[in-house]
């Protein structure tokens, strides 16, 4: 919304370079680019904030891998990778530093990576039972896609074709005179 007003508000003196942007991206590939990203927001959807705030509680702003105190706002790792496709619900996310997540564990099984990372078994167990109980909380289905793939797939194929086809008719009918 703001970014919406800042935009109108510095939108004369740009007028030119904004009309010239808005054209370029009406082309059929960068609407499918879209599409596609539409219809995998739709099935696996971004978490909401109360659902980060939740997240944050749960792990009491420390990382969910070495304990290390986190400020609001630093990373959140994905537990089942994206390769796993795991989904963006909020129980197949932790809280994570930057240290584990960028640098340490990238596309590990977090199993193994906590496993390595906390030497104390004790410690090791309790995490490692912390972050079941958070992915234990996901509804059925919602930490992975790997289930629901080829139908995803299939749909965004269809709506893909529907769209290529009314692309067709509209270039087709640009040419004639009635
Ligand atoms: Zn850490």
């Amino acid at each position: 919304m703001r970014a919406c007003n800042h935009s109108r508000a510095s939108a004369p003196r740009r007028k030119g370079l904004v009309e010239q942007r808005i054209v370029a991206k009406h082309t059929p590939s960068i609407a499918k680019n879209q599409m596609r990203r539409c219809c995998i927001a739709v099935i696996d959807p971004p978490p909401s904030n109360a659902d980060i705030d939740r997240l944050w509680k749960f792990f009491d702003s420390s990382c969910a891998y070495c304990g290390a105190a986190l400020v609001r706002g630093e990373r959140r790792d994905h537990v089942l990778s994206q390769s796993a496709l795991g989904t963006n619900d909020i129980h197949n996310q932790v809280l994570s530093c930057g240290l584990c997540n960028g640098d340490e564990k990238r596309e590990e099984p977090w199993e193994s990576f906590l496993a390595r990372k906390v030497s104390s078994a004790s410690l090791q167990r309790r995490r490692r039972a912390r972050i079941e109980e958070w992915m234990q909380q996901a509804p059925p289905g919602r930490l992975s896609i790997s289930s629901k793939k080829r139908r995803t797939a299939e749909a965004i194929a269809r709506a893909f074709k529907d769209f290529d086809a009314a692309v067709e008719e509209l270039r087709a009918l640009k040419g004639r005179s009635t």
